[in-house]
């Protein structure tokens, strides 16, 4: 990426913090003294808003929105001429083309797009965001959505406190504190469209279990989205479905997982004995001599063993453990 969309990549983000910070503070500094004596749950209901629009911002823009990493160089050489294009995955009756990502050597799994900002594939892609500085991924897009609707409760919010402050203090229009909530105002009535705008279309996409990048590309044009489960299970889904884990800090989650589970990687990974168990590679199909090995294995290489897993396995099938619902 060149020096200059380098640095310009920063502004909109910056732009974005700036005015989210300094309207807010300018609130609470001015018209909000009003109402601190006469209805103190006031600064308290916005205090509790502003906490969710800025952990929500936060989250969205600096965590890992579901970047896969790229395939190590030796992770493709087997097929590297005869690879096809496309694969195809059957997904609910809907076939759906798994494309190779010439960046990042790898069929990308369903609903992951190669982001041309950041040049990273990453999973359910959405949109990347400007304003952000991120994409909106898989991992990120719950906090993103509750980005947009707490700042627009907040942005609501404000609009009718400055309001009604304004009109309790008609008498005194060349006030700083006065002026202060007619410029909030002013701000709020221009961002409006853009923000409440945006906060329905991704409540239409949230109730339809789309990304935004399947509704711009109309991707599902014939009706039927293979991915949706029906308004009701997108919306809880999205809300609260799971926290997955993030692919680039594979140790932080293997250290957490059982000694069980921890058997099951490394008579895949491992080499001599484990491997040679040929088809039995579930962890039920370990003999007990085999298990002795497996765990001197594992106590040995605990430290090297997420390197072991992506060293040792054919390039895609070892890729699509992250993903196990995608692969085939
Ligand atoms: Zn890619
Ligand atoms: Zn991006």
């Amino acid at each position: 990426m060149p020096k200059c969309d380098l640095k310009t990549k920063y502004i909109p983000a910056v732009l974005a913090w700036a005015v989210l910070l300094s309207t807010t503070f300018v609130f609470f500094y001015y018209p909000c003294q009003y109402y601190v004596s006469r209805f103190p749950w006031v600064p308290a209901y916005q205090g509790v808003i502003t906490f969710f629009v800025i952990a929500n911002f936060t989250l969205a823009s600096f965590m890992d929105p579901g970047v896969i990493p790229k395939a190590l160089p030796d992770e493709d050489r087997e097929d590297e001429f005869r690879a096809p294009l496309y694969k195809n995955a059957d997904i609910n009756g809907i076939t759906v083309r798994m494309k190779w990502c010439v960046t990042c050597k790898f069929y990308r799994p369903p609903r992951c797009s190669h982001c041309s900002v950041c040049n990273q594939c990453i999973e359910k892609m959405d949109h990347h965001c400007p304003w952000v500085n991120s994409c909106i991924g898989r991992r990120n897009y719950r906090f993103f959505f509750f980005f947009l609707i707490s700042l627009s409760i907040h942005m609501l919010s404000i609009f009718t406190l400055c309001l009604i402050f304004v009109l309790h203090n008609k008498e005194r229009l060349a006030q700083v504190d006065v002026i202060v909530a007619l410029v909030l105002i002013a701000i709020i009535i221009v961002l409006a469209i853009p923000v409440f705008g945006l906060t329905g279309f991704h409540m239409v996409l949230v109730s339809r279990g789309r990304t935004t990048n399947e509704q711009v590309t109309g991707k599902f044009k014939g009706g039927y989205n293979p991915f949706s489960q029906g308004c009701w299970h997108n919306c809880c889904y999205t809300l609260c479905g799971p926290q997955y884990p993030s692919l680039m800090k594979p140790h932080k989650y293997a250290a957490r997982r059982s000694n069980k589970e921890n058997q099951m990687i490394s008579t895949i990974t491992s080499d001599g004995q484990a491997r040679g168990g040929g088809g039995g590679q579930g962890a039920s199909g370990a003999g007990s001599l085999q298990q002795q090995q497996q765990h001197l294995y594992e106590r040995d290489n605990r430290h090297t063993q997420v390197k072991t897993y992506t060293d040792h396995g054919n390039g895609h099938g070892m890729r699509s453990g992250g993903t196990t619902q995608y692969s085939k």
